[in-house]
């Protein structure tokens, strides 16, 4: 049969290749069935204050609790739904969740947080995010000052003019905004003041290597000091060490976010984080608390 062979073909050439494309053929078509089946969960990890110590926010990660395949991770399977569109009602589902969730940890007595969403920018071509965001945060009721929208650089360069106008609705109802993974994209200063965007999230790749390489040190400092003089806050994603930490706080970093603190957890788990931990960065100096 001709599929047969085409597999057979396919198998001469790299086996592996026909696995990822099994594996997907099979998460696209188990995406949507999943998303009536309610498969989805949030998990959030803290953002922590660097001048008070505090859990100031929590960032919503998308996860899949596939039936057959167990917790799989979102690198897996957003690319497959932003190919197939069905990332616009994933997206829908996270921000409604999202919402809802801020409003539970506000009515249990929680110290409040902003929650951060990952927007793709499929939800500004197709979907109508601004609807959205209206509706959940009134559904739930929540003010919108505790929600904040976090967009990659590729959202701002395609058709600027449009996504300008739907950037300053949305501000205009009153949440923040920040730029995911920056200084990976091609985004300029010009954009960052247009776009009024309240917050950078310094990427990862930068971060890892801050203690041992030079470029990368030179590269988070100028961050920082731009977003400085652009009334711009700053949060380093990715701080796995107390080094780190430590060197992000003498440049004069708002905010990080990393396995050092918390890995990306279940509601409940981050809730009780948040409700107990506090970084004490003097008390952490003279005693050497983390020990890491
Ligand atoms: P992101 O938005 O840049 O999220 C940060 C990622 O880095 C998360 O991976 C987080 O678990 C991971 N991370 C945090 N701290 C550390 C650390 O100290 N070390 C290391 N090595 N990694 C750390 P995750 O949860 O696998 O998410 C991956 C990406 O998937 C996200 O990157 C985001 O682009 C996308 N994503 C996640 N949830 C959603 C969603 O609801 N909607 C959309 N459109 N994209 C999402
Ligand atoms: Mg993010
Ligand atoms: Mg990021
Ligand atoms: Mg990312």
């Amino acid at each position: 049969e001709a599929k047969e062979m085409g597999r057979n073909a396919y198998c001469l050439f790299d086996p592996g290749m026909l696995a990822d494309v099994d594996e997907q053929l099979r998460l696209r078509h188990d995406l949507r069935l999943g998303l009536e089946r309610s498969e989805f969960v949030l998990h959030y990890q803290p953002q922590v204050d660097l001048t008070h110590g505090k859990t100031i926010g929590m960032e919503a990660l998308i996860r899949w609790n596939h039936p057959g395949l167990g917790m799989i991770p979102p690198g897996r399977f957003i690319p497959i739904a932003e190919k197939s569109g069905l990332i616009v009602p994933m997206g829908d589902w996270v921000i409604r969740e999202a919402c809802g969730q801020i409003a539970a940890w506000q009515r249990d007595g929680l110290p409040k947080m902003v929650v951060a969403v990952n927007l793709s920018a499929l939800q500004f071509q197709r979907g109508n995010i601004e609807e959205t965001v209206t509706r959940a945060l009134a559904d739930a009721g929540v003010d919108p000052a505790w929600l904040e929208l976090e967009l990659t650089e590729s959202i701002l360069i395609k058709d600027a003019e449009s996504v300008l106008t739907t950037l300053k609705r949305l501000k205009s109802l009153g949440l923040s905004l920040s730029i995911d993974d920056f200084g990976t994209g091609y985004s300029s200063l010009a954009y960052l003041k247009r776009f009024k965007v309240d917050k950078l999230k310094i990427d990862q790749s930068f971060v890892r290597d801050l203690m041992v390489d030079d470029d990368d040190a030179s590269i988070v400092r100028t961050i920082i000091q731009m977003a400085g003089n652009l009334d711009l806050k700053t949060i380093a994603e990715g701080v796995e060490d107390k080094h780190t930490l430590h060197h992000l706080k003498t440049m004069n970093c708002d905010e990080v976010q990393g396995y050092y603190f918390a890995r990306p957890m279940p509601a409940d788990e981050a809730a009780t984080f948040a409700d107990s931990y506090y970084w004490d960065h003097a008390a952490e100096r003279d005693a050497g608390r983390h020990g890491q």
